[in-house]
């Protein structure tokens, strides 16, 4: 069966009522596009776990803010639809922005807390358009899965509480970071990267990972950690400006003061026109 492509949120609807009908489960893997190997393993776990896979391909206005980059994200339509195929899609949902935003659309789907946190701080409204445009494929879909990259640590922590908090009939699976040979968790965005930023990039992951060391070697204080990693991004990372840094807890994404339970070190820095988001598990 070749892949569909659909583009209307009827489509979407009719196809998984359908397969639905037919006893077979769904797994949906929601993307913006212009995939790497981060987005192919979402594909290949979605493949893993249920008979059929809907990837859905839109880059969602509300989630940018006026001054960021909806405009020039990058598009690739025809290669993103050979990728989707060849991981086993059976669906690709592609639809236009006015398809799934009626022009007066008035109804958001908000975890405001948490989205106020960490990226939210320099993106206030982008979790809120986050989580409406999931809302919105969760219940076109009905899907028995979601799939989301555990790169976007602070994107899934939010949908799981959105999940649970509205008793949305999915269950979210997270899935590990693929990154680039020297450290660089892959992104669609790194294409704006200079050469020399993209040099120096692999640093970020590379202050991440020595303070896991920190905390493998006893130490367990958010503050030196997080010192500890700043004095070495002082050396290694001249081009990158930080847009924070911090030691959370993994699932409130609350910030703490001492790594005893799941912990997560988290980062978002600026280099040239990308801002480049990271994480690693400390415990
Ligand atoms: P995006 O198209 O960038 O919105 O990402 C779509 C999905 O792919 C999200 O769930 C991301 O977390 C996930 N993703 C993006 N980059 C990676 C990566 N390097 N490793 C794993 N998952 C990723």
């Amino acid at each position: 069966m070749d892949m569909q492509i659909l583009s209307t949120a009827n489509a979407l609807a009719d196809c998984c009522r359908s397969w639905h009908r037919e006893g077979k489960t769904i797994a949906l893997v929601p993307t913006m596009g212009y995939y790497h190997e981060g987005h192919m393993a979402l594909m290949d776990k979605a493949r893993t776990l249920a008979d059929r896979v809907v990837v859905s391909l839109f880059v969602n206005p509300t989630q940018f803010g006026p001054n960021e980059d909806y405009q020039s994200y990058p598009r690739d339509m025809e290669r993103d639809t050979a990728i989707a195929r060849k991981h086993g899609a059976d669906a690709l949902f592609a639809p236009t922005p006015s398809e799934l935003y009626a022009p007066d659309a008035g109804t958001w789907v908000e975890v405001p807390e948490m989205g106020q946190l960490l990226c939210g701080v320099s993106r206030p409204i982008h979790f809120r358009g986050v989580c409406t445009v999931c809302s919105k494929l969760f219940m076109l879909s009905q899907a028995d899965y979601a799939l989301f990259g555990n790169k976007d640590w602070q994107q899934q922590a939010i949908i799981r509480r959105m999940v649970r908090d509205l008793f949305i009939p999915v269950t979210i699976v997270g899935v590990p970071i693929v990154r680039a040979e020297d450290g660089l968790a892959l992104s669609s965005r790194n294409v704006y990267l200079t050469e020399e930023e993209r040099a120096q990039a692999p640093e970020i992951y590379k202050g991440l990972v020595y303070a896991k060391t920190m905390v493998e070697h006893g130490e367990t204080r958010a503050s030196v950690l997080r010192e500890a990693v700043l004095r070495r991004w002082s050396s290694t990372l001249p081009l990158g400006r930080l847009d924070y840094l911090q030691v959370i807890d993994s699932a409130s994404l609350e910030q703490i003061e001492d790594v005893c339970g799941p912990a997560t070190m988290a980062c978002a820095i600026r280099m040239g026109k990308a801002r480049l988001i990271d994480n690693i598990q400390l415990r």
